[in-house]
């Protein structure tokens, strides 16, 4: 059998386009979200299902052990799990801003020390983080968000340097926009309009998840000895 594939966030957008694609492709799965039923509604073959918040590290620590304990050790890590909540720096809540810190940096962080030791003790692995192309260049009322994906960008090139003596693969992955769930929970209805203005002026529309997946897929299929670090995907029709 392949070796285990952890992905956070599968209940919708990439993720679950993510857990179809490596399913289909006979890896055991470990999928993670707090919307469990939609995970076990994919009735995917061997795959582990749980209802994990990733800010709460104990608890993802707790359920990749439990699937290492059925699959072996995790050899693919994807933290994908993230959220988007759009705003101005002045005007928008606190609240909103550390929960995209919690779950798009402290979720991520966990991800990665939680697999980390494993993968330099066995001189092999790959960690995948979800940035994006906010992550590599501004844009309006992006501010938190921006915050957070350049971070990861930060923090992942860091861990790749690292983890590179130990043979251990830290890759980050920039989509522009895509179709999924993303945009929905920002609170701003101007916002969420002014976004949806730009994709229909633009023409952005034909990049979908599974696109990431497939790319996200091929980039982990590689040599171990192979790292693509960064890879920037967006619709061709993305101005920026
Ligand atoms: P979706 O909103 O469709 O999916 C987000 C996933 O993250 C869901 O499965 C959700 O599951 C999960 N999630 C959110 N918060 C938590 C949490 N606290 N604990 C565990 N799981 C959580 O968005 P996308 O698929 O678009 O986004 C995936 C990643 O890609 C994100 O990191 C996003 O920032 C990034 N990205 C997306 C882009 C896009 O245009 N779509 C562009 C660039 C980057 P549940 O609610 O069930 O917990």
């Amino acid at each position: 059998m392949k070796k285990l594939v952890v992905i956070t966030g599968a209940s919708s957008g990439f993720g679950k386009a993510l857990a179809l694609e490596f399913n289909k492709a006979g890896y055991p799965l470990l999928l993670i979200a707090r919307r469990i039923d939609l995970l076990k509604e994919l009735k995917l073959s061997d795959t582990i299902c749980e209802k994990v918040d990733v800010t709460d590290r104990a608890a993802l620590e707790s359920a990749i052990r439990k699937a290492e304990g059925v699959y072996g050790k995790t050899d693919l890590i994807i933290n994908n799990a993230g959220i988007m909540l759009l705003g101005n720096l002045e005007t928008q809540s606190t609240e909103e801003w550390q929960r995209m810190l919690d779950v798009n940096v402290m979720g991520v962080m966990h991800g990665m020390q939680i697999v980390m030791p494993d993968m330099k003790e066995r001189q092999g692995g790959t960690i995948i983080n979800l940035s994006s192309i906010a992550g590599v260049k501004p844009f309006g009322n992006h501010a938190a968000y921006c915050a957070t994906k350049y971070g990861v960008v930060g923090l992942s090139e860091v861990a790749r340097g690292e983890l590179s003596s130990h043979n251990v693969r830290v890759m980050r992955i920039c989509p522009g926009a895509v179709d999924t769930e993303l945009v929905g929970h920002t609170t701003s209805d101007d916002i969420k309009a002014a976004y949806s203005d730009w994709k229909a002026a633009t023409g952005v529309g034909s990049i979908t998840a599974e696109d990431v997946a497939k790319t996200i897929k091929f980039a982990y299929e590689l040599p171990q000895g192979v790292n693509l670090r960064e890879i920037q995907i967006a619709d061709t029709r993305q101005d920026a």
